[in-house]
């Protein structure tokens, strides 16, 4: 597959001449979507196709070709072989294709010489639809937009260059009349694709907003070579940083914990029936990784409560973005943000930074909560982190019957022996030596469920 940049916005945002110089500096092909619209809406409008039934257009179509021809960067639009490029840009046309784009058999027609154009080719395809429904597997979405005033502005001085003799006003009424049209049509209605950078060009020029794009397309270009180059070679050591000294907990902060926690244990220890188990094995300093099956929310509360000095935890970056209290709660409590397939190294760095400030690393290996309470496998992200930062890992198990917490839940936290990377002969971050660390941590956290 190419690399696919998606850009989509509505009508008069500038999206195709601004694709077009992206496309010419890339060294891109250019696929202009909307021309493929406007040229089954002129062939339906030459051969007097009343557009407003949907089963007439639909005839209209059969044995239709609409197809692109490209040469030096110019893309013409061809119905049946006949170039209808120069045809198709009137606003009668304009209206039609507003009008006929939003039957589904005229999406369908176009939507696999869409996908296939992609796919054969590193393409910037300008539409409606093009993040949300043709290619959303895209590796650049953009949503290029500008407000109706200033579209209608730039379409009427192009238009009067033209000769052509609407007036501003019935420019811009037609603009709002699209934009109602396209956005709230049922089928692949105008939006933006969740993952797409907006970018309003209302008071961009146009070279701006193409140094944006071209941006955007060098880095995605980057990422799949990198992915390329991951799936090619076998993963390479990662250097070793073992935590030789950790900084002291800022004073303040670490007396303000330990009040909350005093206070919340003792919240913990009347609402539910809590016991801690092997007390012994909790250290009293920071730097360690305490390695738990995950039950539930409160797991990270659970292990803190018996551990001095306060932990950080990795969380779903979903998590934060709930409300603002609760963002605070568990931010406080120790937890960072991990985003999903960003790599090991981000996440590496930010667990030896913790562990550095002298912080306590929590991690649940498996990833996500047991329902059931079995331990599952585990992924190797607890050993690697253990590895490279050469400390020991402190399993725990946390138990309860049933699969939700209530009032008077009876819970048995067990902390275990701790567990030594380099009493295992564990002194690099081979993935056989990650395995070796990884099995004696989960079997460890098992025994600790019963
Ligand atoms: O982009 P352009 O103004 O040339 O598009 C003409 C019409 O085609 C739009 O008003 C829109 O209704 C339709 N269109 C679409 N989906 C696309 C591209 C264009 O519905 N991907």
């Amino acid at each position: 597959m190419g690399i696919n940049i998606a850009l989509d916005g509505p009508s008069g945002a500038g999206k195709s001449t601004i694709a077009r110089l992206a496309a010419k500096k890339l060294g891109y092909l250019y696929v202009d979507t909307g021309a493929m619209y406007r040229a089954i809406a002129y062939h339906m409008l030459s051969i007097g196709t009343d557009i407003s039934d949907e089963a007439e257009v639909s005839k209209g179509l059969e044995g239709l070709k609409v197809s692109l021809k490209h040469s030096d960067g110019v893309q013409s639009v061809l119905v049946n072989d006949e170039d209808v490029s120069d045809k198709i840009r009137t606003n009668e046309v304009s209206m039609a294709a507003s009008c006929v784009s939003k039957y589904s058999d005229v999406r369908a027609f176009l939507l696999d010489t869409q996908r296939t154009l992609a796919k054969e080719n590193n393409v910037i395809m300008d539409g409606r639809d093009i993040g949300t429904v043709v290619l959303p597997d895209a590796n650049v979405k953009i949503f290029l937009t500008a407000s109706a005033q200033e579209r209608a502005n730039r379409r009427f001085k192009e238009l009067q260059e033209k000769g052509d003799t609407h007036t501003y006003e019935e420019i811009l009424a037609d603009i709002n009349e699209r934009d109602y049209n396209d956005s709230h049509r049922e089928i692949a209605p105008l939006k933006q694709a969740e993952d797409a950078t907006l970018i309003d060009s209302t008071s961009l020029s146009v070279d701006e907003v193409v140094d944006k794009i071209t941006e955007l397309a060098a880095k995605a270009d980057t990422k799949e070579v990198k992915k390329n180059e991951h799936k090619h070679h076998h993963r390479e050591l990662i250097p070793l940083r073992p935590i030789t000294k950790t900084h002291r907990i800022n004073p303040i902060r670490q007396l303000l914990y330990t009040i909350v926690r005093v206070i919340v244990r003792f919240i913990f220890k009347c609402w539910y029936d809590l016991s801690y188990e092997g007390l012994e094995n909790v250290p009293r300093d920071g730097g360690n990784i305490f390695a738990s099956n995950h039950r539930s929310y409160g797991d990270p509360v659970f292990i803190a409560l018996m551990t001095r000095v306060p932990i950080s935890y990795m969380a779903k970056e979903e998590l934060f973005k709930q409300n603002i209290f609760f963002t605070w709660l568990i931010r406080f409590w120790g937890a960072f943000p991990v985003v999903r397939g960003t790599g090991d190294t981000a996440v590496i760095d930010t667990s030896i930074e913790k562990l550095e400030m002298g912080r306590n690393l929590v991690i649940f290996p498996e990833g996500t909560r047991s329902r059931d309470g079995k331990v599952g496998k585990g992924k190797t992200g607890v050993a690697l982190v253990a590895a490279v930062a050469q400390t020991k890992v402190i399993p725990v198990g946390i138990n309860f019957d049933g699969n939700k917490l209530h009032r008077g839940t009876k819970v048995v936290v067990r902390y275990g022996k701790p567990i030594y990377p380099s009493e295992l002969g564990v002194d690099d971050t081979s993935s056989q030596n990650l395995k070796k660390l990884k099995k004696e941590i989960m079997n460890s956290i098992t025994d600790l469920v019963h």
